[in-house]
């Protein structure tokens, strides 16, 4: 194979990147205090229609936080799907809370919200404990149907969070949603901006609230909850979670670019989309006509786990940077106890039969033209075998 492997999901740095790290050094703000955490604050909450953002240092940080100030402590329930990348149930774990696992439904591959509804209700009608959060994930760039969770956490007192880690710029479409940004919904949303988010701070998340006293407490954490003045004073046990200027810095100059990322995303997805149109064996992923998704990275299913396996293997051999999608969390180690609603059956199908594809902005259209060359040959060539 002489030809140069195809990334899967890599950073677009070809904005104002340099010169805003370049005005950083030259300044001397490289630290946690410095004009460019404020301005990415401020110009992310614009961008997403949220009152207030606090950038930390991570996602996992931000997802920690949101947890801690919407109450979840020692022995307190959290929801959160069992298919989604282990940081959303790690956080609930750090707060010594304790999952509990949803299965997925198979329209958008994300939490089954009926389920949810069905749990809820039967609980209340017995008496028994409610979950003090549930934690909504966007996965994949798709929105996750949040109508009936914030019905069912509005009727009964519970805090909605969402994970929005891979959805910068989903919203929802028509109905009271209509053009409002995901994350932007529950009483917090936290965005992740990893290398190989839709947007990169090489590393850091934007926390996003409407709540002024949940940004205020948020942000006194992630600063070692140290108390105005010199003196070193602090009324809680916080963390060092805060955003350097310099990934801020990256942060801003991205955020000038990100509705050209969307787009282009958007217009990667829809040439897979056609392509893979009645392809035998392939379904394309979830697109609810309610939807306006990211595009974060486009994942295929195959029809069954053999032929998914036989696909991946064929697109690595040809370079191409394509993987599998996460395993379903209630069946990990680190899970094993904990309990789940629903069977986890759709979860696991979904798991063992989907891959991702290239989807990086600078994916040129003749390699993504071999990505596809190369699904179409493996489905066939092993179909007709
Ligand atoms: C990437 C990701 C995270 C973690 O974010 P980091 O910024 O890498 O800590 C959390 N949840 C989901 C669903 C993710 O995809």
């Amino acid at each position: 194979m002489s030809e140069r492997v195809i990334p899967l999901a890599e950073p677009c740095l070809r904005g104002n990147e340099r010169a805003y790290l370049d005005e950083c050094l030259r300044t001397n703000f490289v630290s946690s205090i410095g004009p460019f955490v404020e301005r990415f604050e401020r110009e992310f909450a614009a961008y997403v229609g949220a009152a207030h953002a606090v950038a930390c240092s991570s996602g996992t940080a931000a997802l920690h936080v949101a947890l801690r100030v919407l109450g979840v402590g020692l022995g307190d329930e959290v929801l959160v799907p069992t298919f989604t990348f282990i940081a959303s149930a790690n956080a609930i774990v750090y707060q010594e809370g304790r999952p509990t696992f949803v299965d997925s439904e198979a329209t958008t591959w994300n939490m089954d919200p009926s389920l949810v509804a069905e749990e809820i209700e039967r609980r209340g009608q017995d008496g028994r404990p409610l979950p003090t959060a549930i934690e909504v994930v966007h996965l994949l760039g798709h929105p996750a149907d949040i109508a009936p969770l914030v019905r069912v956490c509005d009727e009964h007192g519970i805090a909605l969070v969402e994970d929005a880690a891979e959805a910068l710029g989903a919203c929802y479409r028509g109905g009271p949603l209509d053009g409002r940004h995901v994350g932007t919904i529950g009483r917090i949303g936290c965005f992740s901006f990893n290398g190989n988010k839709v947007l990169t701070t090489g590393g850091g998340r934007m926390l996003v609230t409407n709540d002024p006293e949940l940004a205020r407490r948020a942000k006194h954490l992630t600063t070692q909850a140290r108390l105005p003045g010199l003196a070193y004073s602090h009324d809680e046990v916080g963390y060092n979670y805060r955003l350097s200027n310099l990934a801020a810095a990256m942060g801003v100059a991205q955020l000038e670019q990100l509705d050209g990322f969307l787009a282009t995303k958007r217009q990667i997805a829809a040439r897979y989309d056609d392509a893979f149109h009645g392809l035998p064996g392939v379904t394309r992923p979830p697109h609810a006509p309610w939807a306006t998704r990211s595009a974060w990275l486009y994942s295929i299913r195959l029809q069954d786990a053999e032929l998914a396996a036989s696909v991946l293997n064929e697109l690595v051999t040809a370079g191409i940077g394509a993987r599998p999608v996460w395993a379903p969390l209630h069946r990990m180690s680190p899970f094993a106890a904990a309990p789940i609603i629903g069977d986890g059956t759709v979860a696991t199908e979904i798991a063992s039969t989907a891959i991702s594809l290239p989807s990086s902005v600078q994916l040129e259209p003749a390699d993504q033209a071999r990505v596809i060359d190369v699904v179409r040959s493996a489905v066939s060539g092993i179909l007709t075998r």
